[in-house]
């Protein structure tokens, strides 16, 4: 019944459904998910003679409604006079000129907004407005669902329509299945109750309650499905690479450093999937600067010393040719052979031959690497570095690459750590590495932030001071150019502001609009300290490593997240040298409570938390593009219920034959897996 067309239901003609099409409900079900965003309790409604300043709702008569224009035609407010049978008070509305036709006098309305002093007088502002007798419930129980608007339906289009939609719920078949681990609250006719109570609650306990059945329900099949595609994974065949003691040592000799506790442990768990015939399916996470390419090198040299080819993608093609530098002067003297694969490689069909006669180790390049017709003689391991950058075709296209019969292993690395309850769910049981400890000898970034008018003093000085001591300076803006439209400062005009300010300084700019070629030179340049002041859009954000600069100025901090802030910031503290981060914000407004954070942690893990509850995972995520993942009713903070459904989904994944019995739960696993199939 869920899977029917709209028109099924009662007061949907051709032409409401083709409204519903165009806003994207399709089905039934489409409609029915649609949940009321919120709810207003009318149950709280008082006398006008006991509003007191702050939120209120009264019920009330109306007269006097009158809309009148400003200064500006445009701009139209609407006033009226408010009644009980006890007193009475004035309310306004701005631009809604189609008020004072709806307050019909006499009749009784329910009005809930602030009351507060404007102008010298205390009025209701903007309150909504509904009529108290409707037959949607609210005249009988004064509790009423408030949906979003979508294109071009208004939250009381949805009302009007659901009010017809009643007996419908009682069609609705169950979803969940019964095993052990089922709870309680998932009973018999669970679902239509929980669906029905959604958008019929009287009351805070029935909507809270309906909603608490339908986040399960949702962080379920995410769960299950991240299960399952585990389990599919499992199913395939890899190469078996055994441990290689002399390579290991050979490779450790060769290095500057001593690998810390936590990179040796990292190394080794990555060692043992490899030795497993199955396709390992690792996360190395670890924060920035925490020595992530070294593990990866150590994990490639063991595939490299059995024979096999290694790739290891890059998110852009500047941190591509800085990984390939990097591999060639730790791994080239080893025998190692590496190639470098990006958009301006030139001889690329020479190179790609080599790839293929497997005269080539280990290919580093870019998303090229994967899109285009590259083949391998044997690929057996493939690193992706800063993997939220790629989406899940992408690193499926690369499963494609290895020989026939036989899935590379796979390892991901990110600097953006994923919370633990993303690892509960939507990372499911993805095997993680983790590298929580520095390597010793950093000192802790300091970070401050400030208005952009206290740059002047609190700002240059610094820079000057780090310049002249022969550091190098990131400075990063949100966009290419100037707008009119854009109030954030471009990286040409700051370019040529710096220039004015530091006068002896070597200043450059750097975006992603610019040829492959050019980037690569001005990192280049930058690198080998040609270049005091990097200005540069955050193409700089991922990976790229230059010791030296010692400082980091973030322009208009406030439109970046958390996570991305402090990848940023990991561009400094690189070396021996105390290290700066100064979080800019434009305007008037004093840094935000995000800023705040960052300037009190230098721990990712924490500010992924922090992220995560402020914007979700969709955002932080990159590549679960588009909020595919965001959940729309559960949150990631619902732990018992998390807790509770992997159980569930547990005893499902290991007889999934019971899922032949749940069709429509099938159906949406299979979406939900193919959005998370990186696990
Ligand atoms: P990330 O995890 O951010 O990718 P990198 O792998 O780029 O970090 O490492 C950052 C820097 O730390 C590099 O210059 C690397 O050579 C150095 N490094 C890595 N491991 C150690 C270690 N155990 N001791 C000292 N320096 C290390
Ligand atoms: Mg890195």
């Amino acid at each position: 019944m869920l899977e029917s067309e709209v028109t099924v239901l009662p007061g949907v003609g051709e032409k409401t459904a083709k409204i519903l099409e165009k806003a994207g409900f399709f089905t039934v079900k489409d409609l029915f998910y649609y949940l009321p965003r919120t709810y207003e309790n009318y149950q709280s409604a008082v006398k006008i003679r006991d509003v007191e300043p702050g939120k209120v709702t009264i019920k009330a008569k109306v007269k006097d409604a009158k809309t009148h224009y400003g200064r500006r035609r445009n701009f139209a407010i609407t006033e009226a006079t408010l009644y009980d049978d006890t007193d009475s008070i004035r309310a306004v509305w701005f631009n809604q000129p189609y008020r004072a036709k709806q307050l019909e006098t006499g009749k009784d309305f329910y009005f809930s907004g602030d009351y507060e002093l404007k102008n010298g007088r205390y009025q209701l502002m903007s309150p909504s407005v509904n009529l108290a007798t409707l037959d949607n419930s609210v005249g009988e129980t004064g509790f009423m669902p408030v949906y979003s608007s979508k294109n071009a339906l208004k939250p009381d289009a949805f009302r009007r329509l659901f009010r017809g939609f009643r007996p419908e719920f009682a069609k609705i078949p169950d979803l969940l299945p019964k095993t052990e681990h089922t709870p309680s609250f998932v009973k018999e006719n669970a679902r239509k109750e929980a669906l029905y109570k959604a958008h019929y609650a009287t009351n805070d306990k029935e909507a809270k309650q309906a909603r608490e059945y339908l986040a399960y329900e949702e962080l379920f099949e995410l769960i299950l499905a991240a299960k399952l595609n585990k389990q599919e994974t499992q199913k395939l065949r890899a190469e078996k690479i055994p441990y290689d003691d002399k390579a290991m040592k050979d490779l450790l000799k060769s290095l500057k450093f001593t690998l810390t506790d936590a990179q040796k442990l990292a190394t080794w768990e990555i060692i043992k999937d490899l030795g497993k015939p199955t396709p390992m399916n690792r996360l190395l996470q670890g924060d920035v600067g925490a020595g992530k390419t070294v593990v990866a090198a150590a994990s490639a040299f063991q595939a490299i010393r059995s024979g096999f080819q290694v790739a290891l993608l890059a998110p852009t093609a500047v941190l591509a040719v800085q990984h390939a530098e990097g591999l060639d002067a730790l791994l080239g003297p080893l025998g190692v052979k590496i190639g470098l694969l990006t958009g301006a490689t030139k001889h690329k069909t020479e190179l790609k031959r080599q790839i293929e006669q497997g005269n080539v180790d280990l290919v580093v390049g870019t998303h090229a690497l994967i899109t285009d017709d590259t083949r391998f003689k044997n690929l057996a391991l493939c690193v992706i570095d800063e993997q939220h950058r790629f989406g899940v075709n992408q690193r499926q296209k690369l499963l494609l690459k290895s020989p026939e019969g036989a899935a590379p292993h796979l390892l991901s690395m990110t600097a953006t750590p994923i919370p633990r309850s993303l690892q509960l769910t939507v990372f499911g049981d993805l095997d993680i590495s983790t590298i929580k400890q520095l390597p010793k000898g950093r000192q802790p970034i300091k970070t401050k932030a400030m208005n952009s008018f206290n740059m002047k003093d609190e700002l240059y000085p610094k820079i000057r001071e780090e310049l002249e001591k022969g550091r190098q300076i990131y400075w990063i803006c949100k966009n290419i150019e100037d707008s009119p439209s854009l109030e954030t400062i471009s990286v040409k005009k700051q370019a040529k502001k710096l220039k004015t300010i530091f006068k002896s300084a070597k200043i450059e700019f750097l975006h992603g609009r610019m040829k492959p070629a050019e980037k690569d030179e001005i990192m280049e340049k930058f690198a080998k300290k040609q270049i005091d002041i990097l200005v540069s859009t955050t193409v700089v954000e991922v990976g790229v490593n230059v010791p030296n600069a010692s400082a980091i100025v973030i322009m208009d901090a406030e439109n970046y997240g958390l996570a991305q802030l402090h990848q940023l910031r990991g561009r400094v503290g690189r070396g021996a040298h105390q290290s700066y981060c100064y979080l800019i914000t434009g305007g008037e407004n004093p840094p935000t409570r995000r800023l705040k954070e960052l300037e009190n942690s230098t721990d990712g893990f924490y500010l992924a938390e922090v992220d995560l509850k402020l914007r979700g995972p969709g955002e932080i995520y990159g590549a679960l593009q588009h909020g595919a993942l965001d959940l729309k009713i559960a949150s990631f903070s619902d732990t018992h219920l998390i807790a509770k459904a992997r159980k569930h989904a547990e005893d499902v994944a290991k007889n999934p034959e019971i899922m032949l019995k749940y069709k429509e739960l099938s159906k949406s696993i299979k979406r939900y897996q193919q959005l998370t199939t990186l696990n």
